[in-house]
């Protein structure tokens, strides 16, 4: 006998209320709400749902301390069915985080850090040796489809005195591979100037409302960098990765005025900034952006069709009769919460989001 699940009055971002119908893990039906019936009926008044929430930055590989942490903590038990780790693992543990992605029940990618050590140090691009080219490209090869872009963190402390060099190589890299670049930015050198004219196409920029002083806004005005207007222009993606230092409420109010599109929106989420903060949860990075004045609509397009789309997989940014249901259900709270960001600044929100549950690879999971 089939395996029939009906989740009854469940409404859409856009206000709609249906009834979604899954039998054997595929949408048979989304019908009016009230119409649907079955054994394993949950009646969702109250919820929200989307297609399954995707965090384009995580670090899933829990073996490397401090940027480590379980896959379905980060993933199915906040809400989240496809997560994208961010580099932990170069090619020398690729291998290893696959062989754990396969256990799990979230949906697992990865960006492949073009230091063949990835996050086993913090420094993993202060020796060139490290970036073994045919290494590198190895590894996309063997993992092609798993492995989705390539990570460089380009920031002082983790290229110290080799400059703008492991962008150059990485550059390289991307050409050989056919893969894009996730390029997280932060404190100089190099300069973000230099960082940003190396960037094309899909290729990410990770951090880019982060409150250091080599940040995309001059500091005065607060008016975005031409270099990030340019990069804009040539189609660079803009990613949040909220992250223990990288995300600030006045950074964000900022780029809000100034009408910088909302891309992705990601956590950068890890053991410490997950239990301690920052970071908490998706649910809670995503408050932070109803807060700033985001509608419900963009905030999860952010998490879903956004992300989908950057990820060339549509299918797991929509509802669709036919398709695997990829699903999160979640609920947004009236009340007040103070909520805090990288720099310690605070803001009280008065409405919340909630992750409740997620459909995902043939289970039904609550949160
Ligand atoms: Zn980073
Ligand atoms: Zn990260």
């Amino acid at each position: 006998m089939k395996k029939r699940l009906v989740l009854q009055n469940v409404k859409t971002v856009d206000e709609q209320l249906n009834d979604i119908v899954i039998e054997d893990g595929i949408i048979v039906e989304i019908a009016q709400a009230g119409a649907a019936e079955g054994e394993h009926s949950y009646n969702c008044s109250d919820l929200y749902v989307s297609s399954g929430w995707i965090d384009l930055h995580v670090h899933a590989f829990p073996a490397f301390d401090p940027y480590g942490d379980e896959i379905d903590e980060i993933g199915v038990k906040q809400g989240v069915t496809t997560i994208v780790d961010a580099g932990s693992c170069g090619a020398d543990q690729i291998a290893d985080l696959r062989t754990s992605a396969e256990q799990a029940r979230t949906n697992v990618f990865a960006f492949l850090n073009i230091s063949r050590i990835g996050l086993k140090r913090v420094d993993e691009l202060s020796n060139l040796d490290w970036i073994d080219m045919e290494q590198a490209v190895q590894a996309a090869h063997d993992h092609k489809g798993f492995v989705v872009g390539l990570k460089a963190r380009i920031s002082q402390s983790v290229v110290k005195d080799n400059g703008i060099q492991p962008l150059r190589l990485a550059r390289i890299l991307s050409y050989k591979t056919l893969l894009p670049l996730m390029v997280h930015i932060g404190s100089a050198p190099p300069d973000i100037e230099e960082v940003l004219a190396l960037l094309e196409k899909n290729d990410i920029v990770t951090h880019y409302l982060n409150g250091k002083s080599n940040n995309l806004f001059d500091s005065e005005e607060g008016n975005p960098l031409q270099v990030l207007l340019d990069a804009l222009d040539r189609g660079v993606h803009l990613d949040v990765g909220h992250g223990t230092a990288s995300f600030s409420f006045k950074v964000a109010e900022m780029a809000k005025r100034h009408g910088i599109q909302l891309n992705t929106i990601s956590t950068d989420i890890y053991r410490r900034n997950r239990l301690d903060g920052p970071v908490y949860s998706m649910a809670s990075v995503m408050s932070k952006f109803l807060y700033l004045g985001y509608s419900l609509e963009e905030v999860v397009t952010a998490v879903t069709r956004n992300a989908a789309a950057w990820l060339n997989k549509p299918e797991l940014g929509r509802i669709q009769v036919g398709d695997f249901a990829n699903l999160t259900l979640f609920a947004v709270k009236q009340g007040h919460v103070t909520l805090t960001d990288s720099e310690d600044e605070q803001r009280v929100a008065d409405r919340y989001i909630e992750a409740k549950g997620v459909v995902v690879n043939g289970s039904f999971i609550t949160c």
